[in-house]
């Protein structure tokens, strides 16, 4: 099969196996063999971040990233009670919309988006208000490649009572996360990231005594509830409505060969793709927008050039046909584009696709090293 290269956020490049694992006999998702193999799945998604399955329980969706951000947000406030959300990026932010878009009772706490959160912000906030149940946040925005100090904000949330969510779409299974040791009650990520399996299985774990108490909380959706998904699977072993089947057979050899690799090794892989993906561009002259101490290791926002000749299309296509994937950056003030270092991967990879990445920049006249006015 043609391999491509995707530098991407997500979805990943995938192995062979994880594609080929897709191709299985029909199966009614209702019989109890495909309910093992939900089982398994969640029970494994539970290894990944280290939790323990007397406290925490991995519910399974059908639907991309976001729906997870959804359920969370729409299912863990109680009545007469504020979902904080500390925003610093794009990710944050769509958690915003939804928090309008079901009239919850919000504090948006808004930060700039070049920089990690300062928790003293945090503490203000919440020393301000009584009545925040659930703390909210993203752990790397992965539209700049910020990453949050998420175990010091579950902290603070923790000691004023309240619980803490997490977005660890962009983390999870590449960063080692731990969710006792990291403070969080609930972290969640979809099939197509760490995992380096398919887009349409979405997944959070949380806290079993906290998805159990929500069972008495406003409803406020009805196919993104989280108590009445986990609550469905805890009775029947199905999801509730048709669960992305085959891609559920991809998850599981995502997470096979996840724990073939090894929690570390796989970390130390996708930090040296990064250290590949930040030589090359220093080689050429290119500048990154966010300050190397304040990124995740798992994507690189650099900056356009001021070249009258760049044209992000242009580098994008001429990449795009020899089988590499570049993407637009998401930062409003300043015009940059993201490579990534997630999926099946390595420095290699990253050393042809500076090939290809000089000769595009050859190709449309721009002059090497790259130039800044400032
Ligand atoms: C990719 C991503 C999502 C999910 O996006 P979808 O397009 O809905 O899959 C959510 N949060 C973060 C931080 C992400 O990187």
């Amino acid at each position: 099969m043609k391999r491509n290269i995707l530098l991407n956020p997500g979805p990943a490049t995938t192995t062979d196996a994880v594609k080929m694992a897709q191709v299985v006999p029909d199966i009614c998702p209702r019989e109890k063999e495909f309910g093992e193999v939900m089982r398994s799945v969640a029970s494994d998604i539970l290894k990944v971040v280290h939790a323990d399955p007397s406290k925490f329980s991995a519910v399974l969706f059908c639907g991309s990233g976001t729906l997870n951000i959804d359920v969370c947000v729409n299912s863990l406030v109680p009545r007469n009670k504020k979902i904080l959300i500390i925003n610093n990026g794009s990710y944050s932010s769509r958690a915003a919309d939804i928090a309008r878009a079901y009239s919850l009772d919000l504090i948006e706490l808004s930060l700039p988006i070049d920089e990690p959160i300062d928790t003293r912000k945090v503490e203000q906030v919440m020393g301000e208000h009584e009545d925040i149940a659930v703390v909210y946040t993203t752990h790397q925005e992965t539209g700049t490649g910020i990453l949050n100090p998420i175990r010091e904000i579950g902290d603070v949330a923790h000691r004023r009572g309240a619980i803490f969510a997490c977005d660890t779409t962009s983390t999870l299974a590449m960063l080692p996360l731990d969710m006792e040791r990291d403070n969080l009650d609930f972290s969640f990520a979809s099939a197509q990231k760490g995992l380096q399996a398919m887009t349409g299985l979405s997944f959070i774990i949380g806290r079993t005594s906290i998805i159990e108490a929500s069972a008495d909380y406003p409803r406020r959706s009805y196919y993104c509830n989280l108590f009445l998904q986990y609550d469905y699977f805890k009775k029947f072993g199905e999801m509730q409505f048709t669960p992305p089947v085959q891609t559920i057979y991809a998850a599981r050899e995502g997470l096979r060969e996840y724990f073939a690799e090894g929690e570390q090794a796989k970390w130390q892989r996708h930090a040296k793709t990064m250290e590949a993906i930040h030589d090359g561009f220093a080689a050429l002259g290119f500048r990154e927008a966010i300050r190397r101490e304040n990124q995740s290791g798992l994507v690189a926002a650099v900056r356009y050039p001021d070249d009258a000749n760049w044209d992000f299309d242009a580098v994008h296509d001429y990449c795009y046909e020899r089988g590499f994937t570049i993407y637009p950056g998401k930062m409003q003030s300043k015009h940059t584009f993201r490579l990534c270092s997630l999926g099946a991967i390595d420095e290699r990879d990253i050393k042809e696709f500076f090939t290809v990445f000089r000769e595009s920049l050859i190709a449309i006249n721009v002059k090497i090293p790259v130039t800044y006015n400032e």
